[in-house]
Order: C-alpha cells, then sequence, then structure tokens
C-alpha cells in the first residue's frame, strides 16, 4: 500500500469572528446549547455533515459566507458574547471553589477512553461515555481534574451491516489536526514527548495532545510520531484493538506515559502536580508504579512509596464480567520490568502487587485490577449492588474478614445532563421555570399541562424517526451504491406509536436477542394494530466477538421481514451522535443483563432524564431506583437451573410485562387523548431521577468521600519529609512479620440467662497473645450480627474491648486480658465472635492489611 499523506486545512477565519475559533476550541460547544446554535446558523447542513463539529464544520464554511457573517454586525455580537460567557465560565469560582481549604490544586484522572462528542470519536461505550461526563461535571462543578487517556488514530471502529446482517468493522483514520485538539510543545515550539524504555534496547515515544473540555485539560498520548520504529507508532493505533503485548504496551503508556506526560505539562502551564490519581478501572494502574519509581529515585523505599502512592490514589473498578480485567502472562511482565523502564522497580515487586492466587486466581498470571487494588487505598464499585458483587469478587484478598469489610465502596455513576438532555425541555424548563437546570424544575407543577409535555414528547418522538429514516437510508445507500431508494424506508417507524429504545455494546450477558425468545409473541405485540409497539435496536459487538455478531445477525435478520421492518429497526454505528437522538425519543428503555453482570448501565439513565420509562432487570443503578412509579421491574429467575431456562422464564416475565401493563398504559387515553396515567409516571420519572441521576451528583460524591480524604491522606504522609510515610511501612511490615503469632487464646462470656431477651448485656473477657506486637499497634474486638446460612455472620457491627489494667488471676500465661460488654438490642438470631485486628491512625480500615487474628469457634 502506498503511504498517502495527509493533513487537514483550517479554514481562514476573518478577524472579526475570532470568537468563533475560541468557541470552536473548547469542547464545552458540546453541552453548550447556545454556542452549539450559533454553529448551526453558520451553516445547517454543513453542521449536520461534519457531525456536529465546529472545528471540521468550519473548515467546510465557504469563504463567502464567512466574509458574510463577518459583515454581520448582529452575528459578530452574538458570538462575542458567547465567548465573553465561555471566559467567563473558565474562571469564575464554582462549586468547588466554595469547599474548605486544604484542597487539592490538581487531580488527575486516568482513563483508557473517553466519550465527550461525536466528534472526538474516542470511546467504544459505557466507560469512556462515562469519563467524559465525569470530565464534563467536574468542569462545571470547578473540580481541578487533568484527563490522562490516549490518541487512537482510528477510535473504536465504525460499524456498517451487511445485507444479510453481518456487523462489518472499518477503520477510518482520524487527522488529530481535524480534531479539536492541540499539541503540548515545549517553549521554544518543539512538541514535548514522553518516551519509555522497552526491553532489548527499544524505546516509545508519544507526543501529547490537549483537548479543552470546559475547564479540565485532557492530555492524549500519541504514538504515531517519527520518533518510532515502524510497529510501535500503531501502539495507539486502535481502542481495545490488540491483545497481549499491543495491549500491554497500550496500558503502560497510558499509566507510565501518562504520568510524565503530567509532570511536563505541569511544568509548561504552571499547574501544581496531582495531590490525587484516580485510575478509571485497571487499564491505567501502572500510573502508581512510574510514581513509586520517582519516590525512590528521591531516597524512598518501595514499601515506603508505596504507602505515599496509596494514600493519595483512588481506584474505581467497572465490572464483574472477566473479560472486562486485564490479565497477562507474569513471563511478559518480567521481560517489560527487567530493564530500564522504571528504576527503583524490580520486576517482582510488580509481580508481588498483581497475583491473583490469594483471590483464588493463576499463578501463571499478573492481573491489573487486583494490582489497582493494591495500589490504591480507596476503591469502589459503580452502583451499591456492584460495590457489594466486587467485594464478594475481591475479598480473596483480605483473608477472614467477612464480605463486608471489604474496603471496596461504591458510588453510583451518574450522567452529564447538559449533555444529555433534550434541548426542548430543557427550553421548557427555561420557560416555565427559568432555569436550564432541568433538575431543579417541579415536572409536578400542575400549571405546566400534560398537553405541553406530551406535546415535547412527540416532538422528540418526531426528531428520532426522521433520523432513524436518515440514518437506514444512508446505509441502504453504501451498501447498495447502484439501487433507488426503497419508499419503505420513509415508512419506517411512527411518531405516534409507542417507542421502546434498546442500545448498548452487545457482550453476552446484555442479552440483545431475549426479546426474540418467543418471535411470534414479539411480532404480536409489534402488529397489535389498536395499540402497535416499535422497538429501536443499536450496538456494537466487539470485533473479535463473533457469538455477539450473530446475536446482531440474528436480530437484524427479524428486523427484515417486510411486515416487521416498519416496527422494528437496528441502526448501525451505535455512538454519541445517535444516543443524543435516540434516549430523548424513547418512550421505554429496556434492559435485560444478566443479573448482577451490569455494573451500573448508563443509557437508561440517560433515558429518564428524558421522561422515558424503564423497563429493566433488577441490576446495576435500577436496583437502587426502581420504585414502582419510574418504569417496571422484570423479575430475574436467579433460581433457574441453567441459563437457557433463565433466559426463557425473564423472557416471559418481559412479554407478560408488555401485554398486560405497560403497553395498556400507553393507550389508556382520557377524553383530550393524553395518558394520564403515562404522563404522571413521566413526571414522576424526571422529577425524582434528574438530581441522583446526574454527574453532578457521582462528582460531588467523588470529591467528598474520595478526592479530599485521599488528598488529606497524602498531605499526611508526605509531612515533613514522609515521615509519616516510613512510619507506616515501618509498621505494616512490623506487623506482617508478628502476625503468625498472634491469637485469641480464649474467650468468656456471662451475665445472660439460658434464654438471652432483648436489653440483656453480655459480658465478654478475652485472653489473647501478642507476640512482639504491643496493645497499641492492635485492636481487640468483638465482632457481632446475624448469622448467616454459610456460617458467617451478616449485617455485622464491631465494638472494641478494653484491655484490663488489673488482670483477673484465672488468665493463661503470656496472655493479656480483655474485656467489655455487648448490649443484645436486637431479637432474632445474634452471633459473636472476637478478633484482633490491626491498628494505626493511617489505616483507612482495620481489613486494609488483610490481616486478623479470630478465636477459635
Ligand atoms: C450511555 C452510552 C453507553 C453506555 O450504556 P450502558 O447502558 O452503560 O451500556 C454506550 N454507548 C453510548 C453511545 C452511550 O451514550
Amino acid at each position: 500500500m502506498k503511504a498517502i499523506r495527509r493533513f487537514t486545512v483550517r479554514a481562514l477565519i476573518p478577524e472579526s469572528l475570532t470568537s468563533l475559533t475560541a468557541l470552536a476550541a473548547n469542547l464545552r460547544w458540546s453541552w453548550h446549547e447556545p454556542t452549539q446554535r450559533l454553529f448551526d446558523e453558520i451553516a445547517p447542513d454543513v453542521w449536520r455533515e461534519s457531525d456536529h463539529d465546529p472545528i471540521s464544520g468550519l473548515g467546510l464554511v465557504t469563504p463567502e459566507r464567512l466574509a458574510e457573517l463577518a459583515a454581520d454586525a448582529d452575528f459578530v455580537g452574538r458570538a462575542d458574547a458567547l465567548h465573553a460567557d465561555l471566559r467567563r465560565y473558565l474562571q469564575e469560582p464554582r462549586w468547588y471553589q466554595g469547599l474548605a481549604d486544604p484542597k487539592p490544586q490538581t487531580i488527575a484522572y486516568f482513563s483508557p477512553e473517553f466519550g465527550i462528542a461525536a466528534a472526538l470519536p474516542q470511546y467504544s461505550g459505557g466507560l469512556g461515555i462515562l469519563a467524559g461526563d465525569h470530565l464534563k461535571s467536574a468542569s462545571d462543578l470547578g473540580v481541578p481534574l487533568v484527563g490522562v487517556g490516549l490518541l487512537y488514530r482510528s477510535g473504536y471502529f465504525a460499524q456498517t451491516i451487511t445485507n444479510d446482517g453481518w456487523q462489518q468493522e472499518s477503520y477510518p483514520v482520524q487527522d488529530p489536526d481535524g480534531l479539536p485538539v492541540t499539541v503540548l510543545r515545549e517553549p521554544d515550539g518543539t512538541p514535548v514527548t514522553v518516551t519509555l524504555a522497552l526491553p532489548d534496547d527499544r524505546s516509545l515515544s508519544a507526543r501529547v495532545w490537549i483537548a479543552e473540555v470546559g475547564r479540565v485539560p485532557l492530555l492524549l498520548l500519541d504514538t504515531d510520531i517519527p520518533e518510532n520504529v515502524a510497529d510501535l507508532r500503531g501502539v495507539t493505533d486502535r481502542l481495545y484493538g490488540g491483545g497481549g503485548e499491543h495491549r500491554l504496551l497500550q496500558e503502560l503508556l497510558l499509566g507510565i506515559g501518562g504520568v510524565r506526560a503530567i509532570k511536563q505539562w505541569s511544568e509548561l502551564t504552571d499547574h501544581a502536580l496531582p495531590q490525587v490519581y484516580h485510575s478509571n478501572e485497571g487499564h491505567a494502574g501502572f500510573l502508581g508504579l512510574e510514581r513509586i519509581s520517582d519516590l525512590v529515585g528521591n531516597g524512598l523505599s518501595f514499601d515506603e512509596a508505596l504507602q505515599l502512592v496509596r494514600g493519595g490514589t483512588v481506584f474505581t473498578t467497572h465490572t464483574p464480567v472477566p473479560a472486562g480485567i486485564d490479565r497477562f502472562d507474569r513471563e511478559v511482565i518480567t521481560r517489560y520490568f527487567s530493564g530500564d523502564l522504571l528504576p527503583g522497580v524490580a520486576a517482582p515487586d510488580v509481580l508481588a502487587l498483581g497475583d491473583e492466587t490469594a483471590n483464588g486466581g493463576s499463578a501463571d498470571v499478573f492481573n491489573l485490577a487486583i494490582m489497582g487494588l493494591r495500589l490504591a487505598q480507596r476503591a469502589n464499585g459503580v452502583s451499591r449492588l456492584h460495590g457489594e458483587v466486587s467485594r464478594a469478587m475481591f475479598r480473596g484478598l483480605w483473608p477472614g474478614f467477612d464480605v463486608s469489610d471489604v474496603p471496596i465502596t461504591s458510588i453510583t455513576n451518574g450522567v452529564h445532563a447538559p449533555s444529555w438532555t433534550d434541548p426542548s425541555l430543557v427550553d421548557l424548563a427555561v420557560d416555565r421555570w427559568g432555569t436550564t437546570d432541568t433538575s431543579r424544575a417541579d415536572w409536578s407543577d400542575p400549571s405546566l399541562s400534560d398537553a405541553e409535555l406530551w406535546s415535547r414528547k412527540h416532538g422528540m418522538r418526531e426528531r428520532l424517526v426522521a433520523d432513524v429514516r436518515r440514518r437506514i437510508a444512508d446505509g441502504y445507500r453504501s451498501q447498495n451504491p447502484q439501487a433507488v431508494l426503497p419508499s419503505w424506508i420513509d415508512e419506517l417507524l411512527d411518531p405516534e406509536v409507542l417507542t421502546i429504545g434498546f442500545a448498548r455494546r452487545v457482550p453476552s450477558y446484555k442479552r440483545l436477542t431475549l426479546m426474540l425468545r418467543d418471535p411470534d409473541r414479539l411480532r404480536a405485540i409489534l402488529l397489535d394494530p389498536e395499540r402497535p409497539v416499535q422497538i429501536v435496536v443499536a450496538g456494537k459487538a466487539h470485533p473479535a466477538d463473533d457469538d455477539g455478531k450473530r446475536l446482531i445477525q440474528h436480530l437484524v435478520r427479524f428486523a427484515q421481514d417486510p411486515e416487521l421492518r416498519s416496527r422494528i429497526v437496528f441502526l448501525p454505528d451505535y455512538g454519541i451522535g445517535m444516543a443524543k437522538t435516540l434516549y430523548p425519543g424513547c418512550d421505554v428503555w429496556l434492559n435485560n443483563p444478566l443479573r448482577p453482570l451490569e455494573a451500573c448501565g448508563t443509557s437508561g439513565m440517560k433515558a429518564a432524564l428524558n421522561g422515558a420509562l424503564n423497563l429493566s432487570i433488577l441490576d446495576g443503578w435500577w436496583n437502587e431506583y426502581a420504585d414502582g412509579e419510574n418504569g417496571w421491574v422484570i423479575p430475574s429467575a436467579d433460581g433457574a437451573a441453567d441459563d437457557e431456562e433463565r433466559d426463557a422464564l425473564e423472557a416471559t416475565a418481559l412479554y407478560e410485562i408488555l401485554e398486560h401493563q405497560l403497553v395498556p398504559r400507553f393507550y389508556e387515553r382520557e377524553d383530550d387523548g393524553l395518558p394520564q396515567r403515562w404522563m404522571q409516571m413521566v413526571r414522576h420519572t424526571i422529577s425524582t431521577l434528574s438530581e441522583p441521576l446526574s454527574a453532578d451528583r457521582m462528582v460531588r460524591e467523588y470529591t467528598e468521600r474520595m478526592y479530599l480524604p485521599a488528598a488529606a491522606m497524602e498531605r499526611e504522609l508526605n509531612a515533613s519529609d514522609q515521615q509519616r510515610a516510613r512510619e507506616l511501612a515501618a509498621y505494616k511490615q512490623r506487623v506482617r512479620e508478628a502476625w503468625p503469632q498472634l491469637a485469641v487464646a480464649h474467650v468468656e462470656s456471662g451475665g445472660v440467662d439460658a434464654v438471652p431477651q432483648v436489653g440483656d448485656v453480655l459480658r465478654l473477657r478475652a485472653y489473647v497473645q501478642l507476640g512482639s506486637l504491643s496493645p497499641e499497634d492492635v485492636t481487640v474486638e468483638v465482632v457481632c450480627g446475624v448469622p448467616g446460612t454459610g456460617g458467617e455472620l451478616l449485617d455485622i457491627r464491631t465494638q472494641p474491648l478494653e484491655q484490663q489494667q488489673s488482670p483477673s488471676t484465672s488468665r493463661p500465661e503470656h496472655t493479656l486480658e480483655y474485656a467489655g460488654t455487648l448490649p443484645l438490642d436486637r431479637a432474632g438470631g445474634f452471633g459473636y465472635t472476637v478478633r484482633i485486628v490491626p491498628r494505626h491512625e493511617l489505616l483507612l480500615t482495620p481489613a486494609e492489611l488483610g490481616l486478623v487474628a479470630v478465636a477459635d469457634q
């Protein structure tokens, strides 16, 4: 293949329109409706063609049109006013600035993908969109984040569907010069590069692009530069494109290269170095090793450096599905870390951090999620249920502790409302209540009539129908270049019909084709002459996942039936641009994963913000927010004998809800033709869910529960020449060495009758051996709760016992005596045990070291 030299010519913008250039250069336009309207005015067709991207859009506008606008004083005035508004947005104090000091000046947020706008296609699905929403809300709240990721030449992939329903991938190459990014440069103009030493005297370099996401800079590393040998230029070719070493190189670059890029950025732009590092999933986990390497270079031991790094690191786990967790052969890790990659960090240290054997895994494997947990003092899952699932999934790392002691909390995901709420709902809120914040509006206010809200929803459905027809026509043309466009395309879907959306990536646990279990039953639901239903489906299967592609094919073929095709449509190439019309256009959002494999799921949240009702398995976020008035719960057949039976039961439940509850409710019309009960549910959904499902709520939670405490810990560990980090490392080592000698030798109880009653007080006395440790090093405590069937305690509480200064004479030799009381304040099953756990003020929880000595039962 001949190499094509490609570049993008940027438009020459007249002097009086420089505000446009400034507005286009900051991705804030992607969630700022007034700025989008301004660009739309320039040339509506161009705007649509460029997928609403002002950078490439401006390049397509004719010089005549630009000259015309430059001479239009009104237009120029509005552009200047929007530019002034942007400058104010970038500088004014916001929520974070009102928080008490001390607080971190910089927080780094690492993610392998970022979904910010259709114009910057650097995402595959939920993880990336979430990262994008996190940055946008951080910007709106004034949280001083800096994002770090990779710039993939071809992003994920573009999906087309052949006539027989098979997914085809293509990898359009993006020219960064046509993207809303700029190169980070030295003062003399040379592009900044970061370099990683690889085995066999090779090295990998990357340049650093910056995307401005409102107030948040996003640094994106790119290896496609002349400094690299040919095969290494391709390291950042595709997102999740390769396995094995290709993936490892991407992750080394993201973690290690990312920290190096931040150091240069901070120096060049006068920003403080981050005090807190947040790793969005395990892929970026190597960032901790680069920081350890720096600290070792400054004279700390590996263990001391580890304490400091852990203190300031937050790790978010995103999936209970094993395929979502990166694992490598230990041999490969050894090879990469035996050279000059990270001075001061030896391969065995790295291997120990990613060893999964304690969690029941393989001895040959290095696990990035497990390294992520070991390198971060604070960790979380992404919904309450996923927090529970994660604690159970990783409990082997904290042996001897109850599941509820496992130090992984949860922060439920949220979505960035200004990006995902339909402009017509925002307009309504502005007209009625004078706010663009739909979560502050009172949607149950009777002065807002059902008719008015219904007509907005109708408009949203109409725009979806138009968008579907346009996309299907485009797809048809590209598959059948010679053919005339068939007339059925103009009859696809109907804006009067109950519309259900189902769009997501297509891993098997999401069960794209559950709705097809009983094709005749679905057909009858769709084609009901009085109460028809239409379904819009979209989603990409991973290029290597033929099973997923077969699911898509199954669905596409079903939808090709001439009778059905106006009622069920598969839209190729699911992405942000499509999603923005899809969520608002739906009345119902369907989600039927295999519980509990959907960690959170955010598409249903975006639908809810737009007044769609959810119809979902009780998984992820829906497990904590379904309230009977905001949608329908598809019961999970947890007791089913196998997957086959489970699918059958859950599909039947799905059909029944549709047939007997959901569809009738939508078509139950009053004299005015409106579905009054339905509208009540819509109002209830928008009013009660908009705030809790917002990414603002999520980012505030991360800030208050994770970033601020992590920064305080980092400050403490760093103070007086890292004195406390050294102390903590020494404490941990001493405790680990001494632990095998610790024991709860004997426990005595008294104070309750043979038949204990509420109000009785249990008196406890425990004799313990602490070996070489002293009483200050540990807590001796009673753990009580309700005995579960598996011999463990549920719903546990702990209470410390006091060391007795004048021990009783019956004390066994070489033991210390502890005592305390425990009021029995609840009726029902009761169990307790006495245990010894490490105690140090810099430990976040007693489980942190995974050390516990429990009384023999
Ligand atoms: C929200 C979103 C997703 C993630 O949806 P889930 O429900 O979390 O699977 C994926 N892709 C796009 C384009 C989205 O907007």
